[in-house]
């Protein structure tokens, strides 16, 4: 007879606390993420060699069917929908509550880790394993998620089955084409209808909300010895073009007052940008990652230099009021330089807040297992910003060791694993109960 979640704690409480806390079972967690890990190995590597897992390859479609079967072992039954995403449900005693849905991708950047993704989504399927040989019935339902392709690997494009999923698709995508696939052919290819794409669309408030575990991506939890981060929200991404027109002209024979020298002037805009971002507290960081000169020769002098500017934080207001002390730095700067500067703003990502309850909820699940916690943003992108649009949303991170991730260097110490896990689990219990 399976117990429901709150026979569960009486019986717990029966015992006259005898009865530790549910936990996930760490060793099986570690070798299903082991396991996986032989699916895009470099050929002769080892797990410290990471993974080429590309979203839609054969290495991903091998992951994928390792995941079906211990999905089959965890007492439930895979299911894929149009967009090739793969669920998995756990029906509760109440089927008339929106489910709880967790999880998160198992696609990985080319030379990625083991990490980035795995975790969330062996963690998930590891509660439906727990919860099924401990004959555990929550009252709400449980589903686990893997999301196809997460990274930016089909065409520049991320998030592709949430995407699906929130209905956020590009009109046209599905002709989108990388390395000679076509986008709707790959989708086949992992068992989705791409005809039918409409189908992988999920109501808002279908489910209860959405959990995902994840690595941090970044050193703030190492730094702080700290294991669980609650996650505030993804944050919002604006990325400017900036040209800056000078006048190329010969490098031996213009005598230097004389110069309209585009890199210059970019150079002090560089430094404009770093200053104008940490010019005020908080995380919010800035990155000039593209740069182009032209005519990028010797012995000419630059005439025209195009970068990008790209600016992140939780707040859409911060960057907004960063970007106007930048716009003012970049009309000094030109008109000290001799040049034209023209700054465009090229794309507007939304911050995804996480929704607060669900945040307590992972708070007072990790101040249960005895783990201190810190709050903080995701510089990164995940598919729970998408889950945000639908339905309420959290994020538990653990930490990355050196905060390196899309690497095979990419590593999170097993007991953090293990901790984030029970996090999860626990949070799944109060969200289920
Ligand atoms: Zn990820």
């Amino acid at each position: 007879m399976p117990l429901t979640r709150g026979q569960f704690l009486c019986a717990a409480a029966g015992a006259a606390f005898a009865q530790p806390a549910l936990r996930i079972d760490a060793a099986r967690l570690r070798t299903h993420i082991e396991t996986l890990s032989l699916h895009g190995r470099p050929p002769g590597g080892r797990f410290e060699d990471g993974v080429s897992r590309l979203g839609y390859s054969d290495a991903d479609l091998a992951g994928r069917a390792l995941l079906m079967r211990l999905i089959t072992l965890a007492g439930a039954q895979p299911r894929i929908d149009a967009a090739g995403n793969l669920f998995a449900r756990r029906s509760g005693a109440d089927p008339s509550l929106p489910p709880l849905l967790i999880g998160s991708h198992i696609d990985s950047v080319p030379s990625g880790g083991n990490f980035d993704g795995d975790l969330g989504s062996l963690a998930s399927i590891e509660i439906l394993h727990l919860l099924h040989t401990r004959n555990i019935t929550t009252r709400r339902s449980l589903e686990a998620v893997v999301w196809a392709c997460e990274e930016a690997t089909f065409a520049g494009r991320s998030l592709n089955g949430s995407r699906a999923a929130a209905g956020k698709l590009e009109p046209g995508e599905l002709e989108h084409t990388s390395g000679g696939l076509k986008k709707s052919e790959a989708i086949r290819r992992i068992g989705g209808r791409p005809d039918r794409i409409e189908e992988a669309r999920i109501a808002p408030g279908a489910y209860h909300a959405y959990l995902e575990l994840h690595i941090e991506q970044g050193g703030t939890l190492e730094k702080e010895k700290l294991p669980i981060g609650v996650v505030d929200g993804i944050v919002a991404v604006d990325r400017y073009e900036v040209e800056v027109e000078g006048f190329a002209n010969h490098a031996g024979t213009t005598p230097m007052p004389e110069r309209q020298d585009a890199l210059i002037a970019a150079s002090k805009l560089v430094l404009a940008v770093r200053h104008a971002v940490t010019g005020e507290p908080g995380r919010q960081v800035g990155t000039v990652g593209h740069f182009e000169v032209h005519p990028n020769a010797p012995n000419v002098i630059p005439g025209r230099v195009r970068h990008s500017i790209e600016l992140r934080d939780l707040s859409a207001e911060k960057l907004l009021r960063i970007a106007e002390r930048i716009r003012e730095q970049a009309a000094r700067i030109a008109a000290e330089s001799g040049v034209r500067i023209k700054l465009e703003n090229k794309v507007h990502h939304e911050a995804a807040l996480a929704t607060p309850a669900i945040q307590d909820v992972i708070q007072s699940s990790a101040k249960s297992l005895g783990l201190p916690t810190m709050h903080m943003p995701s510089g990164a992108g995940h598919d729970a910003q998408m889950m945000a649009q639908l339905f309420p949303m959290g994020m538990i991170f653990v930490p990355s060791r050196g905060g390196i991730s899309h690497s095979p260097r990419e590593f999170t110490d097993w007991a953090d694993c293990a901790r984030g896990a029970d996090v999860l689990l626990q949070s799944v219990m109060a969200l289920t109960a």
